[in-house]
């Protein structure tokens, strides 16, 4: 029995963030500990509804309610329990989630802030490692059936895990050096740190899992072998194909980068730093593609810009703009545009924009602008009205608005065309769509027989909590598919689509 009047008696309240004047000068997660106290509170918070919205928000469909009751009486045992029953990995959604549970919360109809979810799911995810660890789960006998996971982001990992407690012989394949896919060198350590991933894949290595890295599947070893080898194949290999705009004047010259260039660069060095201070960002073949001492100019408003954002600032960035081509969004839920419990447009603050920058609304790259030498030394760009017309996007630009920002340093941000191009899938047989995105049949199947497909690869580049229930549902189809006893968990069917206003 929940307290009912928890709500009324305490507000929404998140954790201090550490101060940015010292969060800047290191790579650490920015979110301390938040302390036992500060979590059953706001877990009292909670109202144990008749129809909990929350679960439908979350495609795992996590057991809300209960945990946040277990949390509140202190329970943490049965919290960690009810948690893990759900999602293999709480400690990455508890920390990188935009919380769709938190926008559908019941507490949001009334004017009421919803419940802090995520914070009390990532407090029962460290609690676990607080008490005792993570452990691995026995691992039945095994079925003789082997699968190859091709992808190690959080879709190949939680298929991995869900088949290998299954009793089946997992391999993953990673091309990478290290595991992880986006969570290991896309995604910086001061929203993940490294400990987190490397504390699961003992566990999962623990329970008989089987990693690969450096293994390109379709150049190292082709499909035509994988298949030969294992009795199926799961394909989680992300959407990892970058937007560009080749399109722009001055795209080639020196300095314009894709994002993920500027992050995998800046997340390898600290990577290899360890605790120590990193050396500067360099790609490959030795250019330094850091961002100290220059103007930096990042185009797109989502994650990965926020990202780039942080990572610029903590490399010692001269001065930042953030560029979006829509305008700036409303602080509130609009509920005409977006009723409750639907994921509202709003403004959208991210940790790293308390740490500096400028943001700049509706406004578009008109060039980039060339110092002389092959080298950007700025920016050049208009603002804009952008509207859908038959479906498609129009941007038109105002006339006699254009201006120059300076910048030596330009990062794109503009998003993910699916997933890329490779000879895997050539291998295969298997087409990419419209989306750039491979389709699943209800069983999760590709076009091969026996291949099956999750996570970006099969979403389009989407988050880790969808990530992780494909992954889950994919493996119950593997499951299903090579005669295994009983039924894993299906949280999710390829043609499940996050909450809407219809
Ligand atoms: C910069 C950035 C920040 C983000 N921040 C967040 C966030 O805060 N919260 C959130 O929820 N989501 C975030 N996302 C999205 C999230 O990271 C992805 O949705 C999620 O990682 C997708 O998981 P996945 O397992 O499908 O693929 P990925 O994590 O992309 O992993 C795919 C893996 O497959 C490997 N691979 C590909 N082809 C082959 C091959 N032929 N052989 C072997 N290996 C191969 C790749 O090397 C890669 O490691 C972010 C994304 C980016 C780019
Ligand atoms: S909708 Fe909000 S208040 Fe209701 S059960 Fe879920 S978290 Fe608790």
């Amino acid at each position: 029995m929940p307290d009912p009047n928890g709500f009324l008696r305490y507000n929404r309240r998140l954790p201090a963030r550490r101060p940015v004047p010292v969060r800047i000068t290191d790579w650490r997660e920015v979110y301390p500990p938040a302390g036992e106290e500060l979590i059953r509170e706001q877990a009292t918070r909670c109202m144990d509804c008749g129809i909990p919205f929350c679960h439908d928000g979350c495609p795992l469909g996590n057991r809300i309610p209960d945990w946040n009751d277990l949390v509140r009486t202190g329970g943490w045992d049965a919290a960690v329990e009810s948690l893990h029953a759900t999602n293999n990995f709480p400690e990455f959604t508890g920390r990188l989630c935009p919380a769709p549970c938190e926008t559908a919360c019941v507490l949001g109809l009334g004017g009421q802030q919803p419940v802090t979810i995520k914070q009390v799911e990532v407090e029962i995810a460290d609690a676990a490692v607080a008490r005792g660890g993570l452990r691995p789960r026995p691992v039945p006998a095994p079925t003789g059936r082997s699968v190859a996971v091709v992808g190690s982001g959080p879709a190949g990992l939680a298929a991995a895990q869900q088949l290998a407690r299954a009793g089946h012989a997992v391999t993953v394949y990673e091309r990478d050096d290290a595991i992880g896919g986006l969570l290991r060198y896309g995604i910086p350590d001061f929203k993940l740190e490294k400990q987190h991933i490397d504390r699961r894949l003992a566990q999962l290595t623990a329970e008989g899992v089987r990693f690969r890295t450096g293994v390109h599947v379709g150049v190292d070893v082709t499909a035509g072998q994988l298949r030969a080898e294992h009795d199926a194949v799961l394909l989680a290999c992300g959407a990892l194909q970058g937007r560009d705009t080749p399109e722009t004047p001055g795209r080639a010259l020196r300095g314009v980068h894709q994002a993920m260039t500027h992050l995998v660069a800046a997340n390898r060095v600290v990577a290899a730093a360890g605790d120590g201070r990193p050396a500067l960002a360099v790609l490959p073949d030795g250019t330094p593609i850091d961002a100290a001492g220059k103007h930096v100019v990042i185009i797109g408003g989502g994650d990965t810009a926020a990202d780039c954002l942080g990572v610029a600032h903590r490399q010692g960035a001269a001065g930042v703009h953030q560029l979006d081509l829509y305008p700036e969004p409303p602080q509130d839920r609009d509920a005409a545009r977006d009723p409750w419990p639907t994921w509202p447009w709003v403004l959208r603050n991210y940790p790293a924009h308390e740490e500096g920058g400028e943001r700049v609304f509706a406004v578009a790259v008109q060039e980039f602008v060339d110092d002389g030498t092959g080298q950007v030394k700025g920016v050049r760009i208009a603002e804009v009205t952008v509207e859908k017309r038959d479906g498609r996007r129009v941007v038109t630009v105002l006339p006699g608005s254009e201006r120059e920002l300076p910048a030596d340093l330009v990062l794109l941000a503009i998003g993910f065309e699916g997933t890329e191009e490779q000879p895997l899938l050539t291998q295969l047989g298997v087409a990419r769509n419209a989306r750039g995105a491979v389709d699943a049949r209800p069983d999760w199947q590709t076009d091969a027989d026996g291949v099956f497909v999750a996570g970006d690869m099969h979403r389009g580049a989407s988050l880790i909590v969808w990530a992780i229930a494909e992954g889950r549902a994919a493996a119950a189809a593997i499951h299903a598919h090579l005669g295994g006893v009983g039924a894993l968990p299906t949280p999710v069917d390829p043609a499940r689509q996050p909450l809407a206003a219809r």
